[in-house]
């Protein structure tokens, strides 16, 4: 215990040492809310880079991977010393994105060593930012129906396909996609999982502009893209294993759970109650609204029910690490959960929560009008909350088809 505790008191002077003040709390509207790393990225403020750059030499942009691949090391108790540590002083993660939550972990797990030190410390320290190209025009749910074809041209393979909602394809650097490898093998057997560098000729990234006017994924076009066969994660016609594990990756950290619950989509926003009282005001000391008040006093309730769930999963998890097909439930109940806090606040604040511009709407209501929209794809990225039930119902709980 002596040395956890040593462990924490070091983290805790580090950090007041060396997170500059401008990177605690949330980011202001406007700014990037996440930074992603890449080539592409624009540090609009300085600080981000000076946060990025400290926190990554120590590996703790990635605390958990092993250090040999530039990560932190730590042990799952560490790391959630070090995530309370953060918390405890508003500090923002340095960097996010799918490096850190998909394809890094998936390569600790499904790897090979080259592959391992070739990538994992590039994610680390924020030099390459990774896209996921897995859906296509005529498979989303249906994952496994996809078409994109990869074919072996001797020396490399060739990839030829569209995939579509690739998040962030316009300041990614790579993109881990799922291709079709043999045409006619059964769907899920005839998969491979490939890296592929889109900085060349054969990949065109065209954004979807939005009605707001933002652009958050794109389609990604693949013509004569080529792969080098150091590439291929997995066997030949056996992604449709990595390409699961890699899911079960994403939605533990969709969920939150791969932080033991520590740290989520709400980071940095009020509580639902603190915001109700503000717009609906008191009565005899409680909520003035009744009904509302029964319906946010279940939601706290779920969410904090929740948050001790996957605090006891995480425990329970030897190494810290989540990816079972239980994380579907955690997915499903985690987004649907927030989703019923965004419509309850609406509620609270009615007409306030609709702000997108202007000085009726103070920064915080225009930062929540965004988060309450953005809620509404929670529940379908990743994989819908009816695929999420159709995995618990099939491989958790063990019903027929
Ligand atoms: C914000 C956001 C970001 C995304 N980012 C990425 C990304 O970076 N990369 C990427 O590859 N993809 C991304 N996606 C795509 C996402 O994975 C798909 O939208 C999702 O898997 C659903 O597929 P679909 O849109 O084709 O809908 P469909 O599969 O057509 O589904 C339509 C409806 O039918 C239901 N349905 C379908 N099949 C079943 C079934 N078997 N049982 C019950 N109900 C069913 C679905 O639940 C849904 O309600 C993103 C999506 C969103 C919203």
């Amino acid at each position: 215990m002596g040395t956890l505790n040593d462990f924490r008191m070091e983290t805790r002077a580090w950090l007041e040492e060396n997170c500059p003040e401008s990177m605690r709390g949330p980011a202001a509207v406007g700014e990037e809310d996440m930074i992603g790393g890449g080539k592409k990225q624009v540090y609009k403020n300085p600080d981000a880079k000076v946060w990025l750059d400290r926190m990554a030499a120590r590996g703790w942009t990635a605390p958990m991977w092993p250090t040999e691949y530039g990560g932190g090391g730590l042990s799952k108790d560490e790391y959630l010393i070090l995530q309370d540590e953060m918390i405890r002083l508003n500090a923002r993660s340095p960097i996010g994105g799918m490096g850190f939550s998909m394809i890094g972990p998936t390569l600790l797990d499904y790897g090979t060593e080259e592959q391992k030190r070739e990538h994992l410390p590039k994610i680390v320290s924020g030099e390459i930012r990774w896209c996921q190209g897995y859906s296509e025009p005529g498979a989303g749910s249906d994952l496994a129906g996809l078409q994109t074809k990869c074919e072996d041209a001797g020396d490399y393979f060739l990839v030829n396909g569209q995939k579509i909602w690739t998040s962030g394809a316009q300041y990614a650097d790579w993109i881990f996609t799922l291709v079709r490898t043999d045409p006619q093998a059964p769907k899920h057997e005839g998969i491979s999982f490939v890296l592929i560098d889109m900085d060349q000729p054969g990949v065109t990234v065209r954004p979807i502009k939005l009605i707001s006017g933002s652009s958050p994924f794109c389609e990604t076009f693949f013509d004569n893209a080529r792969v080098e066969k150091q590439n291929l994660v997995g066997q030949i016609n056996r992604g449709w294993t990595v390409g699961k594990r890699l899911l079960q990756h994403e939605r533990s950290s969709i969920s939150g759970l791969n932080s033991g619950g520590r740290r989520g989509r709400y980071d940095g926003m009020r509580g639902l109650t603190d915001v109700a009282k503000e717009y609906v005001g008191l009565a005899d000391g409680k909520l003035a609204d009744a009904t509302l008040r029964g319906e946010i006093l279940v939601n706290e309730m779920n969410q904090r029910a929740f948050g001790l769930t996957q605090q006891r999963a995480m425990a329970e998890s030897e190494s810290g690490g989540t990816p079972t097909f239980a994380t579907s439930f955690f997915k499903y109940y985690g987004s649907e959960t927030g989703k019923t806090r965004l419509e309850l606040q609406l509620k609270a604040m009615g007409t306030q929560s609709l702000g997108w511009e202007g000085d009726m709407f103070s920064d915080e209501e225009k930062t929540l009008t965004r988060t309450w929209l953005r809620s509404k794809s929670s529940t379908i990225a990743g994989g819908s909350s009816e695929i999420q039930l159709n995995i618990v119902a099939k491989r958790v709980l063990g019903l027929p088809d």
